[in-house]
Order: C-alpha cells, then sequence, then structure tokens
C-alpha cells in the first residue's frame, strides 16, 4: 500500500476548492469566483452542470426568485418563470462552461474525489484520482456539493442516510422521446395531473398497466414534461428500489434494469397514448439518476414541519424556496406519501447553519446533501433551489477567505448582503 498522504507533491493552491461541479457546485464556483476568489472545480464527469446537463433532469424546480443563480441561468438558458418546461441541455452545457470560463475558475475534469489531508480540525488537501494516478489540491476553504456528501463523508462529518427503515428514494433513468404526433398535446407534470384520452383517464390507464405487468411494479405513473421541442417529451418514470447508490456493484444491477423499463415504458406509450405510435428514444441520463443518499449533519437540521409551516429563519441565504415534500415511494410505486400525492410546502427559507457540518472547520455543504431529514430533503433537493444554495456557500467561501475566518464565525449578515446587494429579496 503506497502513503500517499505522507508524499504529497501539490502545485495546485487555491482559495476555494468546490468538490462536484453538478447543479450547487457551479452555483458556488461562479459566484465565489465572483466575490474575488481564485476558485477550482473537482468534477469526475466530462462535463459540469449535474443535473441540469449530464443528469437529464428537467424541467428545473423549486424557486423562482428574481436575481438569483436560478434566475440568471433559466433566463439565459430560455425557460420562462414557473413554465414547467424542460430546458435544452446541450443549450445548458454552453452557457454554465462559458460562465466559468468567463470566472476564470479551473475545473479538473474526470478527477474523483477519493480522499481528504487533514490537520488537526482543516481540510488541507483533497486527493482525486486523474489518468496519472492520485493528485493532491491545496485550498483554504472547501466546498461538499458531490451530491452525496462525498467529502464530508471523507472528512468525518456526521451524515446520514435514508428514512428510518435505511430505504432512500428510488433511482430512475430520466429520458426523451421523440417523435410525438404534433397535434398530441398530452403532459403529466405529478400524480394528480389526470388527462382524459379516447381509451381512459390517463392515469388510471398507467395503474391498470402497472398491476397487469404491462409496466414494471415500481411504475404506476408515466410523467410526461414538454421540452423545448413540441413533438418531443420527457418521461420521468423509471424506478428501481432498494438500491444503495453508493455501492458501485448495485448502481450497475440498478442501471440494467432501468434501461429494460425504458422500453417497457415506451412500449406502453407507444400502445396507449394516440399520437406516441412513432416514438423512440432520444436521449437518457449518463448513468443512474441519484435522488437521495448521505445527508450532512450540520448546525441546523431542515424538517419537513419547517418546510411544511414556511419557516422563516435569521439567517437565510435562500428564500421562499418552494417546492412539494416529493418522496417517490422507497418500497413501491408512485407516491410514498399516505394519499399518494406529495405534501405542499410553503414557501420557506434555507439557514445557513444547515449548509455548516459539526467537525470540520474549513468545509461547507451545498446542494442535495445539506442538513436534512428525510422528507424536508425530498423538497430542497430540487434544482433551482440546488443551484441558490451553492451561490450562498460559494459568497460564504469568497467571504472567509477575505476575512480570514472559518465558515461557522463568518457574520451570516455578510453573505446576505451580498445577496441583497444583487436584488435578491430574503425576507418579507
Ligand atoms: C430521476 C431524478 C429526477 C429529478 N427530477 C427533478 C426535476 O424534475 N426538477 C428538479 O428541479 N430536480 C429534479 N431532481 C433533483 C435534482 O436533479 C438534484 O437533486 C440536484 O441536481 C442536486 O444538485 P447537487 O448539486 O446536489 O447534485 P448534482 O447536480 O448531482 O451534482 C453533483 C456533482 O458532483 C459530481 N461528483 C459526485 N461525486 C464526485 C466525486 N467523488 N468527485 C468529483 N465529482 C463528484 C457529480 O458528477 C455531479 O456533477 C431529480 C433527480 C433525479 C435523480
Amino acid at each position: 500500500m503506497i502513503d500517499y498522504k505522507a508524499k504529497i507533491e501539490c502545485k495546485a493552491s487555491y482559495d476555494v476548492v468546490v468538490a462536484g461541479g453538478g447543479v450547487s457546485g457551479i452555483g458556488a464556483a461562479i459566484e465565489c469566483a465572483r466575490q474575488g476568489a481564485r476558485v477550482a472545480i473537482i468534477e469526475r464527469n466530462g462535463i459540469l452542470g449535474g443535473g441540469f446537463t449530464s443528469g437529464h433532469v428537467a424541467p428545473p424546480l423549486g424557486s423562482f426568485t428574481p436575481n438569483t443563480m436560478a434566475d440568471e441561468l433559466l433566463k439565459k438558458v430560455g425557460v420562462e418563470n414557473g413554465s414547467g418546461q424542460s430546458h435544452d441541455f446541450e443549450k445548458m452545457k454552453i452557457i454554465i462552461s462559458k460562465m466559468v470560463a468567463d470566472e476564470n475558475i479551473d475545473v479538473f475534469y474526470g478527477c474523483s474525489l477519493v480522499d481528504v489531508v487533514k490537520k488537526d480540525k482543516n481540510i488541507t488537501h483533497l486527493i482525486f484520482s486523474t489518468q496519472s494516478g492520485l493528485k493532491a489540491i491545496e485550498g483554504k476553504i472547501f466546498i461538499d456539493c458531490t451530491g452525496d456528501g462525498v467529502l464530508s463523508y471523507l472528512a468525518g462529518e456526521k451524515v446520514e442516510y435514508g428514512r428510518d427503515d435505511g430505504l432512500v428514494q428510488p433511482v430512475s433513468i430520466m429520458f426523451t422521446v421523440e417523435n410525438v404526433h404534433p397535434d398530441q398535446h398530452i403532459v403529466c407534470y405529478h400524480e394528480e395531473m389526470d388527462t382524459v384520452l379516447e381509451n381512459g383517464n390517463y392515469l388510471a390507464l398507467c395503474r391498470e398497466a402497472c398491476k397487469n405487468g404491462t409496466l414494471p411494479p415500481t411504475v404506476n405513473i408515466v410523467r410526461l414534461y414538454r421540452g423545448v421541442v413540441p413533438t418531443e417529451r420527457m418521461v420521468n418514470a423509471t424506478q428501481a428500489n432498494g438500491v444503495n447508490p453508493l455501492c458501485p456493484v448495485q448502481a450497475g444491477k440498478a442501471q440494467a434494469l432501468l434501461r429494460e423499463q425504458m422500453e417497457q415504458v415506451v412500449d406502453f406509450l407507444k400502445t396507449t397514448v394516440k399520437g406516441f405510435e412513432n416514438i423512440r428514444i432520444k436521449n437518457s441520463t449518463e448513468g443512474i439518476g441519484v435522488r437521495e443518499s448521505r445527508r450532512v449533519m450540520g448546525e441546523y437540521v431542515m424538517t419537513a414541519q419547517d418546510l411544511l409551516d414556511g419557516k422563516k429563519h435569521h439567517d437565510v441565504v435562500v428564500h421562499n424556496a418552494a417546492f412539494c415534500i416529493d418522496i417517490h415511494n422507497p418500497s413501491g410505486a408512485g407516491q410514498s406519501e399516505q394519499d399518494g400525492c406529495p405534501k405542499q410546502s410553503q414557501p420557506y427559507d434555507v439557514p445557513y447553519r444547515a449548509l455548516l457540518p459539526t467537525v470540520t472547520d474549513n468545509l461547507l455543504v451545498a446542494g442535495r446533501c445539506i442538513s436534512g431529514t428525510h422528507r424536508a430533503h425530498a423538497s430542497y433537493r430540487v434544482m433551482n433551489i440546488c443551484v441558490n444554495i451553492g451561490q450562498a456557500a460559494g459568497i460564504a467561501g469568497a467571504l472567509c477567505v477575505k476575512e480570514n475566518v472559518i465558515p461557522r464565525k463568518l457574520d451570516y449578515k455578510k453573505i446576505q448582503k451580498v445577496l441583497t446587494d444583487k436584488g435578491v429579496e430574503l425576507f418579507n
């Protein structure tokens, strides 16, 4: 065994290192660089954007607060406020690449974070894999935007996983079908959105197909979103339960199952919905889509009750976050809440304390792995909320470097001031 930690040769040194260049990671990195910090991103994929791009996730949901990073991205990509329309993934790749290049951020593509080096309560280096072996990068402040809480886990933070019985939300493969007849207008955003077809109600037909085996036993709704091309639909339907997405072997088996389910779903649509007879799969997510894995426990743990009450916080950094408690059933088909429909939240605040882990001094967390319960996570995990959490973490990281303080000691009012100076509403 090579003791690589003992012989770190590190030429790369930055103010702030962002682990994971997905939805929250690009929010964190771009805003942090705009605030004057020298920033690097470590990204295991060959493209930035996570859910926004390689994850093939749409539509962007959760919060349409003007002047935020989510607002900026959605305007650039041409998605209207609250339209529920999917964005153009290729256009988003170009937009994000340009924004990151404009801020002079170094991106370490194809590099997986595999370990950390700590001195007392501070991270000094991240260790990542490259085509030439393991390398190190040095930083002052680190932001965990890996979705899976990889950096926090490696740094020894307290993490939680799943609901009380240990199950997490199912993994899925989102995909786009093309060749929908131009006269066919059906969309199906969620469990309450029924449409009367010539052969019956759409949702009832889905339920029936699940029962009679036409659809897989875990698929009793086939959600269809309109994209930028009228003859295409994004399909959110496939579902593998009982999978630990952190286990590579389980993830591989789930991928095979989900790709098989894609064909079943397409056959169902072809034979059931008029205008879908000639559809074919156009593209899909890289790998599998992970809704839920580790949650990093922080100074404040957000709860579902906070969200249902629309709780406001003195240290708000994301205001008017708005999305239902959307728990895709970890142990069956459809939704896991009792009446089969997600519970609506009231517009709520994400507090800075939910981005602050409790063990490491120079670490911030952003995106779906921030501090909250299984049920609260089911709401704030959506992309517009995650990119704005990233933006707040990026501001915090840059301020910490400027003022030479650790995130826990940073005056949260300074983060709020940067946001409100940009025209972001934080209080009402
Ligand atoms: C099937 C599915 C459907 C969804 N539907 C919607 C929807 O309709 N609307 C919506 O708004 N949201 C939806 N979501 C939720 C949303 O996509 C995610 O919760 C959101 O992208 C989380 O943002 P993030 O930054 O935490 O993670 P991500 O966007 O996943 O980014 C994490 C990044 O970290 C990188 N990474 C991970 N580990 C490492 C490592 N060890 N080293 C280096 N890089 C690493 C990844 O490659 C990725 O780029 C859906 C999610 C799934 C899976």
